[in-house]
């Protein structure tokens, strides 16, 4: 059985979906309530492959809001983090997705230490952050929705906002071995590991947002902001390719202009309809077949019976794994989400 470790994107979003979740007592209820809100398995799920194959699983509610690390409540964060992991292998779940901002939690608060919770050792070869399906999808956006709007890699620039995180340093890494991207705009404030990933790919000119965006045909958004920034359609080139990989999104964009073309990054859809709830709580627009590819992540391994952590700790996912996980996701019928007709 496969699991998803998701959270909602704001106090607000989970107040008004505090019903449907299964928790009608806090749906007034501040910060406070969500800190002291338990995980719970709020949805089971059956997926069937292109194949045939049927697999199902649950979706675990961690009730981690990112206004818990904007206030510092970083205690609360790292706590839903783990207990969710501890519910869901108490639960019998095989291999289960850290979604969103759980497994940057575990990363950037060294969580691994934490092992023993209450009476649960927990075993992280059941867990995978879902990366690598994420970064993978990612690229291939990138690739078809650049051919649809007629942009050409080998004269494009692309700036990749979050070039040193997990996510971020994957795709820099695709960019460079599979594609003939003329160039490459590196964003993050850490100068260090921004000079790490620079040598590291033997190209990649390092640039803050404010310099970067004016130059970039394509911009990937994959860093963690817990809010997403504003962004002045005015200094965007046109035609423009937007492609936004956070959750809670990146970009507040409220820019209309027909050659600016925004994707929901990171996302795919399946070919077949998913028997879940969990994707209209968190406002997917087909919430039957969309979802997060760090969660199809685990359905893909629960479909190839991969039980361990396919995508574990920071900044090692190959272009080879990507391939690897990016075979099976078209083998089982999942395809990276495109610019509908309207929007190109
Ligand atoms: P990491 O924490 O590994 O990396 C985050 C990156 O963002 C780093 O390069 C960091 O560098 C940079 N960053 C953070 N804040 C800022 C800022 N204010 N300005 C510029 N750069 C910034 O995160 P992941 O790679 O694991 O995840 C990235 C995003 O993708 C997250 O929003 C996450 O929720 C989302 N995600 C989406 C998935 C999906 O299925 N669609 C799956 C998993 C994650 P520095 O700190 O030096 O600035």
């Amino acid at each position: 059985m496969f699991g998803l470790i998701g959270h909602l994107t704001s106090l607000e979003h989970a107040q008004s979906v505090a019903k449907e979740l299964g928790y009608p007592e806090y749906a007034d209820r501040g910060l406070d309530f969500w800190c002291s809100a338990p995980p719970q398995i709020v949805d089971t799920i059956e997926v069937t492959s292109i194949t045939g194959q049927k697999i199902q699983g649950k979706y675990v509610e961690s009730c981690f809001l990112p206004e818990m690390l904007a206030n510092r409540r970083i205690k609360a964060a790292t706590r839903k983090v783990i207990n969710a992991m501890a519910h869901a292998q108490k639960n019998g779940i095989d291999i289960t997705a850290l979604g969103g901002f759980s497994s940057i939690i575990f990363e950037n608060f060294n969580l691994e230490k934490l092992k023993q919770i209450r009476n649960v050792t927990l075993e992280f070869k059941r867990f995978t952050t879902g990366n690598t399906h994420t970064a993978y999808v990612i690229c291939r956006q990138v690739e078809q929705a650049a051919e649809k709007l007629g942009i050409e890699l080998s004269k494009a620039t692309v700036a990749v906002c979050g070039a040193t995180g997990d996510i971020g340093s994957a795709i820099c890494r695709w960019l460079s071995a599979k594609t003939s991207v003329k160039e490459l705009l590196l964003i993050a404030r850490d100068r260090e590991r921004l000079n790490a990933l620079q040598s590291e790919l033997g190209r990649g000119q390092i640039l803050d947002l404010e310099a970067a965006l004016p130059q970039a045909d394509i911009v990937v958004w994959v860093a963690s902001m817990p809010k997403g920034v504003e962004i002045n359609g005015e200094v965007l080139k046109k035609p423009c390719l937007l492609i936004d990989g956070g959750y809670p999104k990146n970009m507040e964009t409220k820019v209309r202009h027909p050659e600016i073309h925004v994707l929901k990054g990171g996302i795919v859809e399946h070919s077949l309809d998913i028997d879940w709830k969990i994707m209209k709580i968190v406002n997917m627009d087909v919430p039957g077949r969309q979802l997060f590819a760090c969660f199809a992540e685990s359905m893909l391994l629960e479909f190839e019976k991969i039980y361990t952590n396919f995508s574990w700790g920071r900044n090692q996912i190959t272009v080879e794994k990507m391939e690897e996980i990016g075979k099976i996701s078209v083998k089982h019928g999942f395809r990276p989400l495109m610019l509908s007709p309207g929007e190109i």
